[in-house]
């Protein structure tokens, strides 16, 4: 079992819900634009495969500079009446948009695992209910800014924000981009990642049940071009992009100078340091869910494990016994902890950096299981004897891959944890509690897990710093970033 405990996942029972439901998928999916479903100017299309079966799925409209204008020009006619539209409205929007995910969530849950590759438990116990929950969390946000802005009106928000996800959490991502934007006022276009475009256009065909106004929500789908054009778009006021960092840097270069307003989440090297005091049992499995929850396509992964030279063969030897106890297989089976790679480009990325890693003299462990013929599909994998300039310890794989070195002192750990360009998580083990204090003091990360990893909760703020990026989703200063002023001494 994988999947990271959430309080938020607690009242959700599925104990009964059958694992084989069939949803269906329509063979031709447009673009949702001022609240309808529309062609591409050009009629231009893309395939979209299952990745445990690369069987098609459906052909998925691939927007344009056109369409990209059109969907554009509609959020900006729909801001003016959003903007006037009561807060409390607004809020009660987000609720109707919370309420009908979770009426649909078995459904949405399972068209996750379908284009994704990601195990249904995953989808249906963890992504579902933390989408819901996002929309949950803002929808009571709506009526309130005016509290924490200390006035006696709403903030204003900051326009028309276009929003770019990507493909490992599609559902959420949407939420975590979307949910906040509406609360503040703000109208959106979202274009979701090539590979799993399918559930963010059932949030429209949702967003059109709970009669969300035209525009005020667009969905641009597209493979290749669509992003940059939407966030290179002249009248877009706010660009919110999560994806990898040399794409984050592409797009930061292109807002210099303009008058759009930037929010940056992207990679991360997640550090993830276990004391030899710490509680060994819950150790092992929060670095199991750390690097192999969601087949480590997570941005926040810990996919380096840095653990106290005392307790480091033993503590190898059990991780290694617990890889052999990991599922692999049909995502769609509740059985299954590691389901397929979302792609084959993923894969090759994969692949070639643990040929890297063997090539420059780490030794690789991985547990053989049969795999499905057909699929994109990789082995948990372990590294040991791995130096700190080696590949496998600085790039972000992306995959299921765990680099593990060791460290004597505290000191030792942080200035291992501390040497990556990125900043985005990190997680310690230890039961004292001065040095985990003193250790996320120290640690240059914008999430620092204590004695557990990978809990998500959309009042806690989560972002990165350095090459992991900028602004926080969630939190105040989630809010903070959808409104033209300070709040709460947030910005
Ligand atoms: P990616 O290649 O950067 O793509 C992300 C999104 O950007 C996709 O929708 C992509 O569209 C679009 N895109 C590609 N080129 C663009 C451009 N020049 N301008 C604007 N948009 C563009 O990243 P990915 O491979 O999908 O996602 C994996 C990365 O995301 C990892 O590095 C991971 O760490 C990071 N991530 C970060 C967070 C976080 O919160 N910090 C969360 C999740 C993931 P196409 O799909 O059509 O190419
Ligand atoms: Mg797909």
């Amino acid at each position: 079992m994988i999947i990271p405990h959430s309080s938020t996942t607690e009242d959700w029972d599925y104990a009964s819900a059958p694992e084989s439901l069939k949803v269906s998928v329509a063979e031709v999916h447009k673009l949702f634009i001022g609240g309808k479903f529309v062609k591409a100017a050009d009629g231009g299309s893309f395939p979209t495969v299952n990745p445990a079966t690369e069987a098609p799925l459906a052909s998925i409209a691939n927007a344009g500079e056109k369409d990209v204008d059109r969907a554009v020009r509609a959020a900006r006619k729909a801001l003016r009446g959003w903007r006037r539209t009561k807060p409390l409205e607004r809020g009660k929007l987000l609720y109707r948009i919370a309420r009908r995910i979770q009426e649909r969530s078995r459904e949405l849950a399972v068209l996750e695992t379908m284009d994704g590759g990601k195990p249904i438990r995953e989808s249906r116990d963890v992504d579902l209910p933390l989408t819901a929950a996002h929309f949950f969390h803002h929808a009571g946000w709506a009526d309130k800014l005016s509290y924490v802005a200390r006035q006696s009106t709403a903030p204003d928000g900051i326009g028309v924000c276009a929003q770019v996800i990507p493909w490992n959490f599609p559902l959420m991502m949407a939420a975590w981009k979307i949910a906040p934007a509406l609360a503040c006022g703000n109208t959106v276009i979202l274009k979701p990642a090539e590979t799993t475009s399918l559930t963010a256009l059932r949030l429209a065909e949702i967003l059109q049940e709970v009669d969300c106004p035209p525009g005020v929500v667009n969905i641009i789908t597209g493979a290749g071009d669509t992003g940059r054009l939407l966030v290179e778009h002249s009248d877009v006021d706010k660009v919110a992009f999560t994806g990898s960092t040399s794409v984050g840097k592409q797009i930061a270069r292109s807002c210099a100078g303009s008058k759009k307003r930037l929010t940056l989440e992207l990679g991360g090297k997640g550090p993830h340091i276990v004391f030899a005091d710490a509680p060994i049992d819950q150790a092992i499995e929060g670095v199991v869910r750390g690097i192999w929850f969601n087949q480590g396509h997570v941005c926040c992964a810990g996919s380096r494990l840095l653990v106290e030279e005392s307790i480091a063969q033993d503590f190898i030897r059990r991780i290694r016994d617990r890889m052999k106890m990991i599922r692999v297989g049909d995502p769609l089976d509740k059985n299954t902890d590691l389901g397929a790679i979302n792609s084959l480009a993923q894969l090759n990325t994969i692949k070639g950096l643990v040929e890297t890693g063997v090539r420059e003299g780490a030794d690789r462990f991985d547990v053989k299981c049969a795999l499905p013929e057909r699929g994109f599909w990789h082995l948990p994998t372990l590294f040991t004897r791995v130096q700190p300039s080696h590949s496998i310890a600085r790039e972000e794989i992306f995959g299921p891959v765990l680099s593990v070195m060791t460290f004597r002192t505290p000191g030792e750990a942080i200035a291992r944890a501390n040497d990556t360009p990125y900043g985005l998580s990190a997680g310690v083990w230890t039961n004292k509690a001065s040095k985990a204090y003193e250790m996320a003091q120290q640690l240059r990360a914008g999430v620092v897990w204590l004695n557990c990893f990978n809990e998500f909760d959309p009042a806690s703020p989560f972002g990165g710093v350095r090459e992991s990026g900028f602004g926080r989703e969630g939190g105040m200063q989630g809010l903070a970033a959808y409104l033209r002023e300070e709040i709460g001494g947030v910005r």
